[in-house]
């Protein structure tokens, strides 16, 4: 039996490897921290959503450091709960974030 691998096998063997690896890797991600969902504005007034909106509110940061919870404006409730803001009206994530982030100090 010849055992030598011809350049041709071994390009396709790489490339399956390389699929594989990317496959793998979005399978086993980061992920998402956990925390409550708190993007119901259904009892909000028109003009406190806009304001929501326009602050940009995320119930996830994007921002590394920057969430809701290490915030000065940030209101906790009970663990694994929505808290609130100061500055904004609704149901605030402590995973959340918006363009007033202000960290606290301390
Ligand atoms: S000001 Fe923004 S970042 Fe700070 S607690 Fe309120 S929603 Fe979160």
């Amino acid at each position: 039996m010849n055992e030598r691998l011809s350049r041709r096998d071994v390009l396709q063997k790489s490339a399956a490897l390389g699929v594989l690896a990317v496959v793998g890797t979005a399978a086993c991600g980061k992920s998402e921290p956990k925390g409550p969902s708190c993007s119901d504005t259904t009892s909000l007034t028109a003009a406190d959503a806009q304001v929501r909106t326009q602050l940009a509110y995320v119930d996830r940061s994007l921002e590394p450091g920057k969430v809701c919870s290490g915030c000065q404006q940030f209101l906790p409730a009970a663990p694994d709960t929505c808290g609130a803001c100061k500055i904004l009206k609704g149901p605030i994530s402590p995973n959340g974030n918006c363009k007033s982030f202000l960290a606290k100090t301390t």
